[in-house]
């Protein structure tokens, strides 16, 4: 089994409630929102307006820059608003909101290229950054991005189903029921890198996904080798999975690609072969709904935009004591307050917890016992940076290498004193960025002055 890597935990993986559990299609919803921000960079701008008749597949939101990745309507029917909406990171985000019109109708745009096995890597890449394909494993990374950055500097391509977050089975069930399509994208990223083989890297608990993915691969000759790893949570991290496989460590503030490695999540390539076979863009997301606070936990097949309500009511609702709704699984998700947000191209998952489950304590307190640092991942002194942010020490927080936290959630998990570290540290590096950003403003600003004078 592949070496491991620094820290990490091993918790209770809380997946048997959804993982033998079919893959379901949701009933049609009645309404789709689509914000203009479901990926990380640059926003979507909306090209279409209020009234306007729109197809599934049909562009709704432009990318704005080369970090974006267009939006497409995930329904067909009529634009009911382009207006801010609750978005499930807790901000307002500017979203086209379409009523079904239940017809179903598709849109001329979507058809696959003429020859999908003689496109070229630069005609894949177009393909794939015009069916706005983000990272499925939740990062949201444009995956064009990925690729022409990574193009002729990567000799190692790592297909990620390790799905290491606890409750969550979306990628295992995908990897069950669609493996052809995962294979498929392997295949076209092996032609894009000019690679000859592709990793699958899959955690041991998931044993009959990884049998049923050598036995495929097998079937179809693809060059793809399955890696099964050490069940130990954050194993799918990018720099934790890259050390797993290659035993290389990606240097502070750099990408995988630093080091020779691009990882893609296997439903990610599953929306390559999609999009290249079949012209589909990035309009569906396979959803696990579970926590003991669902009634009935489930993996759902449902369109992008699609109100959180909507999954739990498929899911036969929540209990009354439920105190906790999740976007993401319990390590990394974030928590809602608003049943109407839409799920995006990374949802994966959609918890409920039952207050029997609640931890949070009034007086969070610190008692210096170590356990932190002993399960960070990332070799970083989590105690330490929870001071400084909490003292508004932003020098001493950069210092202490916050903006290398992957934001993984092993530190808050292992705290005895259940301090709030990982929300601590995501609001300082914001923090950290928000100074940057002002700091580079005021220094653009001085340098405009200084040539204005040296002019007049
Ligand atoms: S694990 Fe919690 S209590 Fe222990 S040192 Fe770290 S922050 Fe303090
Ligand atoms: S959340 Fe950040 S500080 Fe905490 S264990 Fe993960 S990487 Fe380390």
């Amino acid at each position: 089994m592949a070496q491991a890597f620094f820290g990490g935990i091993h918790p209770h993986d809380s997946k048997a409630a959804t993982n033998k559990k079919p893959i379901e299609l949701m009933p049609p919803t009645a309404q789709v929102v689509l914000p203009m921000s479901l990926h990380i960079g640059a926003p979507c701008r909306p090209c279409v307006a209020v009234g306007d008749h729109v197809k599934i597949g049909q562009v709704v939101g432009e990318a704005t820059a080369f970090v974006s990745a267009p939006i497409h309507a995930s329904i067909s029917g009529t634009v009911t608003a382009v207006e801010p909406r609750p978005h499930f990171n807790g901000l307002q985000v500017m979203s086209v909101v379409i009523e079904n019109d239940f017809e179903d109708t598709v849109d001329e745009s979507v058809h696959p290229p003429k020859d999908p096995d003689g496109l070229t890597a630069e005609q894949i890449v177009e393909v794939v950054k015009n069916a706005g394909i983000v990272g499925h494993g939740g990062a949201t990374f444009p995956a064009h991005v990925k690729i022409s950055s990574g193009i002729g500097k990567v000799d190692t391509v790592i297909l990620n189903g390790c799905e290491c977050e606890t409750y969550i089975t979306s990628d295992h069930r995908l990897m069950m029921e669609e493996p052809e399509e995962i294979i498929g994208g392997a295949k076209l990223l092996a032609k894009v890198f000019k690679v000859d083989q592709i990793i699958l890297a899959i955690e041991a608990n998931k044993a009959n996904a990884a049998e049923l993915m050598r036995l495929k691969i097998e079937q179809l000759g693809a060059p793809i080798k399955v890696e099964v790893l050490r069940t130990r949570y954050p194993q799918g991290a990018e720099k934790q999975l890259c050390q797993a496989i290659t035993g290389k460590q990606i240097p502070s503030g750099a990408l995988p690609a630093s080091i020779g490695c691009a990882v893609f999540n296997v439903d990610t390539a599953g929306a390559i072969y999609r999009a290249v076979y079949r012209g589909i863009p990035d309009i569906r997301r396979i959803v696990t709904v579970s926590g003991s606070g669902v009634r009935d936990p489930k993996n759902l097949n449902c369109r992008i935009g699609t109100p959180f309500r909507e999954l739990l009511d498929a899911c036969g609702g929540v209990y009354p004591d439920t105190f906790k709704i999740l976007a993401g699984g319990p390590m990394m998700g974030y928590a809602q307050y608003n049943m109407d947000v839409p799920v995006g191209k990374g949802t994966n998952g959609i918890l409920a917890f039952r207050k029997d489950e609640e931890r949070t304590v009034a007086d969070p307190t610190c008692i210096r016992c170590g356990k932190c640092t002993s399960v960070c991942p990332m070799r970083l002194q989590p105690l330490f940076m929870y001071m400084y942010e909490s003292r508004d020490m932003l020098k001493e927080l950069e210092a202490a290498h916050v903006m290398d936290c992957i934001e993984c959630g092993c530190c808050a998990y292992i705290c005895p004193g259940r301090l709030h570290l990982t929300q601590t540290f995501r609001t300082g590096k914001q923090k950290i960025l928000n100074a940057r950003a002002k700091a580079k403003a005021e220094a653009e600003a001085a340098a405009k002055a200084a040539e204005e004078k040296k002019e007049a």
